[in-house]
């Protein structure tokens, strides 16, 4: 199975453009982000403070079932048999899934279901530590980065398309919080793999760097 690991900050395109690329090339698109806000919706319902309680998380942990499904080349989430793939993309579930992130058991339990995905599809996986951790020998590996500000202006453009009242300001201060957890988190933090391609989407449309990922790849899988 050919396997690409896109990994980057919140906000760098990731998943817009591992979509497109995965559906040029034949691949599926796994988000792993949708799986960290999934299990951090399920905390969220049952009112854990996923910081403060740790023992009632790791404790809850059996009890998330987690499915992924494709429509039409769209990846469908499923929590207990229940599509929760748009209850995932607010500002509150965002933060619950970065804390949910700094739990080990969480990865763990994440990097199983995402290594046996892997293990059985040609597959684009989008993430935090693809290329570190969960396929360290991914046939290609690459880093996707864009400024703060710039990111912060995607999500909020997003957020606002889709009809969510939010303040810029309270966007970008979300994903300097989020960048800080990501990447300062004891377990598998945020961090290019040294042998990642480093691609600045700042000053790139979406599909200059969907080209240009895809140039990458093309460049590495003949
Ligand atoms: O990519 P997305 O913004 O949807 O991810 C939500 C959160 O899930 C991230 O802020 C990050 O903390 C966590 N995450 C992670 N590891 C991954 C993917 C996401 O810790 N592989």
């Amino acid at each position: 199975m050919i396997n690409i690991a896109i990994d980057g900050p919140s906000g760098a395109g990731k998943s817009t453009i591992a979509k497109k690329a995965a559906a040029k090339l034949g691949y599926i698109y796994i988000d792993t982000g949708a799986m960290y806000r999934t299990v951090g919706l399920y905390l969220n319902r049952l009112g854990i403070n996923i910081k403060a309680e740790k023992e009632k998380v790791i404790n809850s942990l059996s009890g998330i079932n987690i499915d992924i499904k494709y429509e039409n080349g769209e990846q469908h989430i499923f929590l207990n048999g229940e599509d929760v793939s748009s209850l995932i993309r607010t500002p509150e579930i965002s933060m619950a899934a970065s804390d949910s992130g700094t739990v080990l058991e969480i990865r763990e339990k994440m990097t199983h279901l995402q290594r046996n995905l892997a293990k059985n599809n040609n597959c684009i996986m989008d993430g935090r530590d693809i290329g570190t951790f969960v396929l360290p020998d991914a046939d290609v590996k690459i880093f996707l980065t864009a400024d703060v500000r710039v990111r912060a202006e995607r999500r909020y453009r997003e957020l606002a398309e889709k009809g969510e009242q939010v303040k810029f300001e309270d966007v970008l201060s979300g994903m300097v919080l989020r960048d800080k957890n990501d990447s300062t988190r004891e377990f598998m933090p945020l961090k290019k793999a040294d042998d990642a391609i480093l691609i600045d989407t700042s000053d790139l449309s979406l599909d200059e760097s969907v080209d240009a990922v895809i140039k990458c790849i093309g460049d590495r899988i003949k």
